[in-house]
């Protein structure tokens, strides 16, 4: 018997208006785990309204910061009590080995909640000393309002994790929201929805509307009454996005791919280097928007290093995501592994050396293996978002080379930097054009650090400070101070 699933709107489990149903499938296994509601537009404007209700007429909008903060912490404490379950939802809908969610992405996601939920009454506006207004003396000061009703518009790579980098912030600065999971992997989005109606959030603040991107998703991004977008997910999509939800003069975030280099130096601890640099790009099958997939090794090591990594990918054991010793699964989808092995096939026939992986289609389900290639950043290998375990080592003469390689993409999401000297890495941070630059680390994501692209990775940042401002607009006040009435 396979589990139903509705929205979730209004603090209640709904069917689609026209009762359509849409599966759930574990890319490891085919196995179908969940059908859920294959929303319309009418269900998208039922949700908008039950969000547009409670920020302008509801409890919510009642609430002080305090109590914003203090709904989070108890939901931060749910999150934390379920997160063996969500983990496993989201592993399953995307194939990934069970640990890995478990290791970074829950853990991430609470810490984000409490981190918002201190934030929420911590919203503050200035006081502002003008010389005043025609002669007469004036106080000015400014205040930060909640943007309003946001969508939120899902991927499938980290759902849970990236649902809550949207919602903590909005929901401390006090707005509401209709979440728009992906088609993959909607059931961890579902969960959460019940945990805010647990926590005590009043039915409407959050709300969940499963179905397909062009139907439902682009209805929120028209919706009149929905007053800023944040979507995650690939460039494509977004500049739909930006010309849909943009044009109507809405509040629009994107955070897009990525190409992102990891930059070895011949000074580096190259172990430790080798060793990043595979994490960087197997993590997660590669399906990461950091994924580290432009790997440049300064010449004098380019062999050796590469040779190494390979030996890396060649030992990562693929299969049975639920297995204990496997280390990566299948990739999210049959789509997901027929672009991959696409892009495996360009590399090969663009003349990159395949050092290991490649296309292998003898395992049941959607598997890639860690497949490195030595090529030239000139290559689509090195220029397309594979979003798989592929990555492309590429050599480099000195660190203005380096530099012009790793900027030479219209990317700029992140980078790290493999070097043990201290002034290499602080020019190497300032000249390479990314959101985030990591030195001898790949991709530290904390919630107290804003997250965020350059160039086709993305408008704004999340996490941290910036992005609970993100969604709160700034008011001025000016109050002209005439002499004793
Ligand atoms: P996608 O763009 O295919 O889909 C993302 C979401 O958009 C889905 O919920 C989908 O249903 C919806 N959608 C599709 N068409 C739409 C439309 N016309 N209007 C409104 N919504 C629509 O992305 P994906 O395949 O789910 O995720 C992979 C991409 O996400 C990669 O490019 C990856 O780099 C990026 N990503 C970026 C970050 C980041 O923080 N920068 C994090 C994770 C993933």
């Amino acid at each position: 018997m396979i589990e139903k699933k509705g929205h979730y709107i209004a603090g209640r489990e709904v069917e689609a208006s026209d009762g359509k149903t849409m599966r759930v499938i574990n890319p490891a296994t085919d196995e179908v785990l969940a059908e859920v509601a294959q929303g319309t537009a009418v269900d998208m404007d039922t949700a908008v309204k039950a969000a547009y209700a409670q920020l302008t007429q509801g409890a919510w909008q009642r609430l002080s910061g305090e109590d914003r903060g203090r709904l989070l912490y108890k939901l931060a404490e749910l999150v934390e009590r379920d997160t063996g379950r969500i983990a496993d939802l989201d592993a399953a809908c995307i194939g990934r080995p069970r640990q890995e969610p478990r290791l970074l992405d829950l853990p991430n996601a609470v810490s984000t909640l409490r981190n918002c939920a201190g934030w929420a009454d911590k919203i503050e506006g200035r006081t502002i000393p003008t010389p005043g207004y025609m002669g007469t003396p004036t106080l000015s000061y400014t205040s930060r309002e909640p943007v309003g009703v946001v969508g939120a518009i899902l991927p499938w790579n980290t759902p849970f994790m990236i649902t809550v980098w949207k919602l903590a912030p909005l929901l401390a600065a006090g707005c509401t929201v209709v979440l728009k999971p992906s088609e993959e992997a909607p059931l961890s989005a579902l969960h959460l929805a019940r945990l805010c109606q647990e926590a005590g959030f009043p039915g409407g603040v959050v709300n969940v509307v499963t179905g397909l991107g062009e139907v439902v998703g682009h209805e929120l991004c028209v919706h009149p009454l929905v007053d800023k977008i944040s979507f995650t997910g690939s460039p494509e999509v977004g500049r739909i996005i930006q010309g849909s939800a943009g044009s109507l003069f809405k509040h629009v975030a994107l955070e897009l791919g990525g190409k992102s280099p990891q930059i070895v130096f011949e000074d580096a601890d190259l172990e430790r280097a080798v060793q990043g640099c595979a994490l960087g790009i197997f993590f997660n099958s590669g399906q990461v928007c950091a994924a580290g997939s432009r790997i440049l090794v300064h010449h004098s090591l380019l062999n050796d290093f590469a040779q190494r990594l390979a030996e890396i990918a060649g030992s990562i054991k693929v299969g049975d995501p639920t297995a204990d010793d496997v280390q990566m699964g299948s990739l999210a989808s049959r789509t997901q592994q027929e672009r991959v092995n696409h892009y495996i096939s360009q590399g090969i026939k663009e003349g990159a050396q395949l050092l290991s992986g490649g296309i292998d289609e003898s395992m049941r389900g959607c598997f890639v293996k860690p497949t490195v290639f030595v090529g030239d950043n000139g290559m689509n290998i090195a220029q397309e978002e594979i979003f798989g375990p592929v990555a492309t080592v590429i050599g480099f003469k000195d660190e203005a080379e380096a530099i012009r390689i790793a900027n030479d993409t219209r990317y700029g999401l992140a980078a790290t930097i493999w070097t043990s000297s201290l002034s290499r890495a602080h020019r190497l941070a300032r000249d390479v054009k990314a959101g985030a630059i990591a030195v001898n680390c790949w991709a530290p994501i904390d919630a107290r650090l804003p997250w965020g692209g350059m160039k086709s990775s993305g408008l704004g940042r999340e996490c941290g400070l910036a992005g609970v401002l993100a969604y709160t607009e700034e008011k001025v006040v000016t109050v002209l101070m005439d002499e004793a009435d």
